[in-house]
């Protein structure tokens, strides 16, 4: 039996938020796009097993939050009842929508899509392994976005109990003691989840801080929240041997002066961050170079050093973020089309869905300084807000860093109730050239959170409206 061929323009590997934009973009733009991914239908990591499925949970979180708060402002619900295979199966329904959507839409372009895996035999095609046998893709550009896969700790035992984000996300059952391996996005955003819904959590994270990287000043305002809604968190410190025990996983830990301890738990949760699917895709085949972490190493358009051949996403370099993977997916599709368009973002946003939400963009203050930008950092606190007194929430931060000389917007982050939300206007400031006079004098609406921003860029000035220093 002679082997099915396809002839394309455009070849994309990887369905994710870096390759369906990627395809439906370059369709858009008149070229003729076979999209290939191993799933039944486009979404990637995202989708499936990533950021949707744990935003549908973190909004349960949120609820169960929310109704405890309201006993503050005497309005009572009692203790909540958390039936977790509904709650499994709304989160499926969410992800059933939005990516039949996606298949949807792919179809109305005329994006051809094969299900399968895909390997380079070359610069020119890749053989993707169907249901029906192999099927060869020829093409004269492709874009991979092969996305990304969880860190394994070595010393981890083969057991149902232990879990990276997929399996915790399928919700199967509730452990009383969940142990938490990384305090960096999942672990918190995870964490936060079984700790909502009945789990005695523990986080572990082998360095002095959470979110590592990330602005203290905010990350200590949400760190304050998490000690109250975990059991324990325990910085500085590894665990280095799991063994499974008939009642659990009986974990050990070393601290950094080497001081062991050993406790049992029922389940845990890696979350030791991701690394980039480029092993066995075919690179070999090709003169595609990737870096020491495996990233794919690209130009400003995400060319590689194949010309024909582009990657983005997760596969392409940090950070491994589904909004970067799609701005990336887009740069890479017009380049395709032989347009001019590069990477040019000032400012990418970073977002941890915990209660408070944490979100930063631009220059942080220790970059700018090891840069030798002199700065001016304007920090505004959410219990001057009226709105957040509103909400019964006196947490939260808005912190603004300007050049000191211009009073341009170099950076900023937000902790609070829907940060995550408010993000977007410093972003788009950024980008916009914005300074500390034209974020103190575009008029936010009252009441509001987006007022910490203008309050915050007021201090550029030495003092806001709603607080005195
Ligand atoms: P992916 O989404 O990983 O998609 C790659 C696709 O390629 C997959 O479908 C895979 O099956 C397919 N594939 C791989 N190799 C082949 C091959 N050889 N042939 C065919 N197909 C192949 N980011 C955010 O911005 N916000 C969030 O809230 C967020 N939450 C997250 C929560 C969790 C639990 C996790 C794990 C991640 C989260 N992320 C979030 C990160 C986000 O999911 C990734 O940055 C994003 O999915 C990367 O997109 P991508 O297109 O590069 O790759
Ligand atoms: P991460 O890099 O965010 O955090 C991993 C943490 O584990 C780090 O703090 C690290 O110091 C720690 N660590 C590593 N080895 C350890 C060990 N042996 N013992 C204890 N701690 C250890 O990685 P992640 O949480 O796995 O998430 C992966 C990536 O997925 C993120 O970096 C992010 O790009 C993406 N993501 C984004 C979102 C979002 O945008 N809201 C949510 C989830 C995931």
């Amino acid at each position: 039996m002679s082997q099915e061929t396809i002839q394309t323009q455009v070849a994309v590997i990887g369905g994710g938020p870096g390759g369906y934009p990627a395809a439906f973009h370059a369709a858009d733009l008149g070229l003729e796009v076979t999209m290939i991914d191993e799933g039944a239908k486009p979404g990637g990591v995202c989708l499936f097993r990533g950021c949707i499925p744990s935003k549908a949970l973190l909004h349960a979180a949120g609820v169960v939050h929310h109704a405890r708060d309201a006993e503050q402002f005497g309005v009572s619900f009692g203790d909540p009842e958390i039936d977790i295979q509904k709650l499994a199966s709304w989160k499926g329904s969410v992800v059933k929508k939005l990516t039949d959507g996606l298949a949807f839409l792919a179809k109305k372009r005329k994006v051809n899509f094969v299900q399968g895996r895909a390997v380079l035999d070359g610069p020119g095609s890749a053989t993707v392994e169907t249901q029906n046998g192999p099927v060869k893709v020829e093409f004269e550009k492709a874009i991979l976005a092969t996305g990304s896969s969880p860190v394994v700790l070595p010393f981890l035992p083969k057991s149902s109990r232990v879990m990276d984000s997929t399996a915790a996300l399928e919700l199967s059952d509730l452990p009383s003691k969940l142990l938490v391996i990384g305090g960096g996005y999942i672990g918190l955003e995870l964490g936060h989840v079984y700790a909502s819904i009945g789990s005695r959590v523990t986080v572990v994270e082998m360095l002095s801080e959470l979110i590592p990287g990330a602005d203290q000043d905010l990350v200590k305002v949400l760190q304050k929240n998490l000690k109250g809604e975990f059991d324990q968190i325990r910085l500085k410190t590894k665990a280095t041997k799991v063994e499974e025990v008939s009642d659990g996983l009986k974990v050990a830990f070393e601290d950094e002066n080497g001081k062991t301890s050993e406790e049992t738990f029922d389940k845990i949760l890696v979350a030791v961050g991701r690394k980039p699917n480029t092993k066995d895709i075919g690179l070999e085949n090709t003169s595609i170079e990737v870096d020491k972490k495996g990233f794919i190493v690209s130009d400003e358009q995400r060319r590689t050093s194949e010309p024909n051949i582009y990657a983005i996403g997760d596969a392409a370099g940090e950070p491994m973020l589904a909004h970067k993977a799609t701005y990336e997916g887009k740069i890479a599709a017009e380049a395709c089309a032989g347009k001019k368009s590069a990477y040019d973002a000032q400012a990418v946003p970073a977002v941890i869905f915990t209660d408070p939400e944490i979100a930063w963009c631009g220059m942080s203050q220790a970059e700018a300084e090891s840069k030798g930008i002199e700065v001016k950092v304007c920090p505004f606190p959410w219990a001057a807000s009226g709105r957040s007194l509103t909400l019964g929430r006196k947490d939260g931060l808005t912190k603004l860093i300007f050049e000191k000389e211009s009073g341009r917007l170099l950076g900023g982050g937000l902790v609070g109730h829907g940060a995550g939300e408010l993000i977007g206007e410093l972003v788009h400031a950024i980008e916009m050239g914005s300074t500390a006079t034209d974020l103190a004098w575009s008029i936010h609406p009252h009441p509001t959170l987006s007022e910490t921003i203008m309050e915050a860029a007021e201090m550029f000035e030495g003092k806001a409206t709603s607080f005195f220093k």
